[in-house]
């Protein structure tokens, strides 16, 4: 199985500020935030990347997209609007080997993202 720190938010065995959770998702806050509000919206099952993903994926995988909606919509930021992100392996900047979707609201975000300086070889 692929355990990371997020299987162990989904367990409860370490706390997360929730925001969501069904049978299928969970959303909480990220302990690093970029923005006033930034949350992350997870599968339950644990896909490592987005390349792992399956057709049999695809209905949990777009339920993501819709939680993050709801949840900005509730926080009264989704007019203003803001961005979702799913980062892949090290060029994508991932760290946590459970895919996750990220949100950041509440405040205006640049584009294009910067250019991070990742060591070869
Ligand atoms: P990524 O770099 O796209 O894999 O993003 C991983 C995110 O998980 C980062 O934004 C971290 O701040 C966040 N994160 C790591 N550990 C925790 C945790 N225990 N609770 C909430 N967010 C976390």
């Amino acid at each position: 199985m692929n355990e990371t720190i997020f299987t162990h938010i989904i367990n409860k065995s370490i706390p997360a500020d929730i925001l969501y959770e069904d049978d299928e998702v969970l959303a909480f806050r990220d302990i690093n935030p970029q923005a006033p509000l930034h949350f992350l919206v997870i599968p339950k099952k644990p896909i490592a990347t987005i390349n792992d993903i399956t057709p049999a994926d695809y209905q949990v995988v777009g339920k993501l997209s819709g939680v993050a909606a709801e949840i900005v919509a509730q926080q009264g930021m989704a007019e203003q609007g803001f961005r979702t992100v799913m980062n892949c392996n090290e060029y994508g900047g991932q760290t946590v080997y459970h895919i996750h979707l990220h949100v950041l609201a509440g405040k205006p975000l640049g584009w294009p993202p910067y250019q991070a300086t990742i060591k070869q070889g």
